[in-house]
């Protein structure tokens, strides 16, 4: 279902109106500093567009786990950093329930940001009356934080029920577009590639993908539980082994769709790198653990990926964080980018994903920063926070 977005409003209706917009301004924090701007720039297109239009942009957002007010965890320690990003300064709003006057006085194009909306307890609750308290701080609502919409919360649920018009923004619409219609109505062949972790937390994922794509290719410590599942010793790799009969069941599923590692890079330990070697992936040593695809399969995905008219990604190929075990995932953002160049639409999803392609973003057709509400929507879940906005 296509929803209704900022798009869609007269820009001449925004002249002077206070839009209240949920970000998704939830961004690694150090010693009071912002680490990583990205999800804040993410939600510039749509912050730039308001103010030119004339709005007034009072901006909600969580940040991280408050079991209520929490100094380390408030954005006032991140309106310098938004002032900087944004070039504007930025009134800061510490309580929702007071607020309303200041949203009012803001100049036409000012910007507002208020207090970590998860410091009142009827955030998480989807609570009503929190709901109202922050529809009274503007006259309509923009939901541009994909990366909560997974989550019924009055920020991004209940309030889209009581201030209209409630639309999404630049970023959400983005989101919906490339991980909805991209991925439901693919170009073919659709070649989804899977990695990270853990097949637990992502077997829905396979699930919904399985019947979508023309291939699925496994990789990263996900590929383990797969490798055991066929019979392979994985000697000390990361791997799940009550999972191997749910990977079974995707095996058998899945038939040749499915394809996993032909071999892969080992070593004794992460710290000892310097021992790494390459292994056919029924040759791993009982002494050694699995941290990245080895050189076969990097060409053997790069093949498949190439030829893909839509390729989807999620989950490193191997402990990218750890160079050199970094470099199939390298191989796979390169086979991506090399697709993207033959016409593909490359959709990357994931919050370690993500991080593994940072300042390549540009390169990919969509680079998600949805992190867990992208793969609940793959998986078809409606999110409430999309769910609340009203359709086109
Ligand atoms: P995403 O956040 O993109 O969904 P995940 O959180 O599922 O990805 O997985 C990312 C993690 O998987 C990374 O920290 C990476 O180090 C780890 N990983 C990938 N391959 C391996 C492996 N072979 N052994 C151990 N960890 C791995
Ligand atoms: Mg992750």
């Amino acid at each position: 279902m296509t929803k209704r977005s900022l798009r869609d409003l007269p820009p001449e209706a925004l002249d002077g109106r206070r839009a209240l917009v949920r970000v998704d301004f939830n961004v690694p924090l150090k010693d009071g500093h912002v680490t990583d701007e990205t999800r804040i720039r993410a939600a510039l297109p749509t912050i730039k567009y308001l103010r030119d239009k004339g709005a007034r942009v009072i901006l909600l957002s969580h940040l991280g786990r408050p079991k209520g007010p929490d100094p380390t965890l408030s954005l006032r320690q991140i309106v310098r950093d938004v002032e900087r990003i944004l070039g504007t300064p930025v009134e800061f709003i510490p309580d929702p329930a007071s607020g309303a006057a200041a949203t009012r006085q803001l100049p036409r194009g000012g910007v507002a940001l208020v207090e970590n909306t998860r410091f009142w307890p009827g955030e998480e609750a989807n609570d009503a009356r929190l709901a109202a308290t922050l529809a009274a701080l503007g006259d309509f609502y923009v939901d541009d934080a994909f990366g909560s919409a997974h989550r019924a919360h009055a920020s991004t649920a209940a309030v889209a029920q009581l201030l209209k018009p409630a639309v999404a923004g630049f970023l959400m619409e983005k989101e919906l577009r490339y991980l909805g219609d991209a991925l439901q109505h693919p170009g073919r062949p659709f070649v989804a590639v899977l990695g990270g972790a853990k097949i637990s937390g992502k077997i829905d994922v396979i699930e919904a993908l399985l019947p979508r794509v023309d291939e699925i290719l496994i990789g990263g410590a996900m590929a383990s539980t797969f490798l055991l599942a066929i019979g392979f010793q994985v000697g000390g790799s990361l791997v799940e082994r009550d999972k191997e009969d749910v990977a079974k069941a995707l095996i058998a599923r899945a038939g040749a769709k499915l394809i996993l590692p032909r071999g892969a890079v080992v070593a004794p330990s992460l710290a000892r790198a310097a021992e790494q070697r390459e292994v056919p992936s029924d040759r791993v040593p009982a002494d050694c653990a699995i941290f990245d695809i080895d050189g076969a399969t990097r060409l053997d995905f790069r093949a498949r990926i190439v030829k893909a008219k839509t390729v989807f990604w999620n989950g490193p190929m191997g402990v990218f964080e750890t160079p050199p075990f970094d470099a199939g995932t390298r191989a796979v953002a390169d086979a991506l980018v090399e697709a993207g160049k033959r016409g593909a639409v490359t959709v990357v999803g994931g919050g370690d994903s993500a991080a593994a392609v940072a300042g390549l973003e540009d390169k990919f057709t969509h680079v998600s920063t949805g992190g867990g509400a992208s793969l609940e929507f793959l998986e078809g879940k409606p999110l409430p926070g999309v769910t609340a906005l009203e359709d086109a």
